[in-house]
């Protein structure tokens, strides 16, 4: 026998940037978001913490470019500074006028070869 009760439930209607506190909901309904996750283990200096930050596209991008210039400005005297695979990527597309595929398939190659 099925017992059946109109219970209350909740939905998810919006997600809201944790940085600008802008909607994420696109004109066409889609929600359109980036996620910073962490969950910090035994041994790490933050154990036990999670965290979960929900990001506009605006912000994200804003967030992953101020990453890479903290890590420009800190490591950039050091002997053994290596600019991450983007920098690296984006040098060798400007160089040579390639489009994104062109040097991602460059550099495929010239691992293949080393
Ligand atoms: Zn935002």
């Amino acid at each position: 026998m099925k017992v059946e009760a109109i219970v209350p439930t909740t939905q998810v209607v919006d997600i809201l940037c944790d940085v600008c506190g802008s909607s994420t909901t696109t004109t066409i309904g889609t929600q359109e978001f980036g996620t910073l996750a962490a969950r910090w283990g035994y041994g790490s200096q933050h154990d036990g913490a999670q965290y979960q930050v929900h990001l506009c596209e605006t912000c994200f991008f804003e967030a992953l470019a101020n990453l890479r210039q903290v890590y420009r400005s800190q490591n950039m005297l050091a002997e053994d500074y290596q600019p991450s695979i983007r920098t690296r990527l984006d040098k060798l597309r400007k160089i040579m006028s390639l489009s994104n595929d062109e040097a991602i398939g460059g550099i495929i190659r010239l691992i293949k070869w080393a």
